[in-house]
């Protein structure tokens, strides 16, 4: 069975970026997810699309095809009481580097790193962490499977394999909790 569109993959690999090591899953824990369904960048499925099982793979994806240039738009300014809990700024909250959740108009949660501490604002930049770099990646196809038609419906893996577990994984609270994570 080769890698290919509503086939479960499961691949073990790293990431790295300007040579450092930003992200791995080895054999034991394998990144496990719905080939063809949007989970992992274009790019990076196009390169792995036909090969089998034990293949070993390496490329470069390039910042605009990964996650982006740099967009000094997602760079914005937010007044300090957007910070504030009852009334008062908690201590040792807000740090230069340091990543905080916010909480945009609509609801959605969005990461954002605080660049610049002012006295009446603070600078928070929103890009994707790797957003203008190139993504280097090497790795080999740990398994191909048939996907279940659930999980074909729900554009997703389930089960055991569930596998490793990405910070990008946004996908998975359905009502009812089909795949353990809300519980039946
Ligand atoms: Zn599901």
């Amino acid at each position: 069975m080769i890698v290919a569109k509503d086939k479960v993959v499961s691949l073990s690999y790293q990431l790295k970026v300007n040579g450092e090591m930003i992200d791995e899953a080895n054999a034991q824990n394998p990144l496990v997810f719905l080939f063809g369904h949007g989970q992992l960048i274009p790019r990076f499925e196009q390169n792995i699309d036909g090969l089998k099982i034990g293949d070993k793979f390496e490329f470069s994806i390039s910042a605009a095809e990964g996650y982006g240039e740099v967009n000094d738009m997602a760079i914005v300014e937010l007044p300090k009481d957007v910070f504030m809990m009852d009334g008062e700024l908690p201590d040792d909250l807000l740090e230069v580097g340091r990543r905080l959740p916010m909480r945009d108009s609509e609801g959605n949660t969005l990461d954002g790193l605080i660049v610049e501490i002012n006295d009446d604002a603070v600078v928070m930049d929103f890009n994707h962490p790797l957003a203008g770099e190139d993504l280097h990646f090497i790795g080999s196809v740990e398994a191909v499977r048939e996907a279940s038609e659930e999980e074909l419906s729900h554009g997703h893996v389930h089960g055991q394999d569930h596998g490793h577990q990405h910070e990008h994984d946004h996908d998975h609270d359905h009502e009812g909790g089909c795949c353990g994570c809300g519980g039946h």
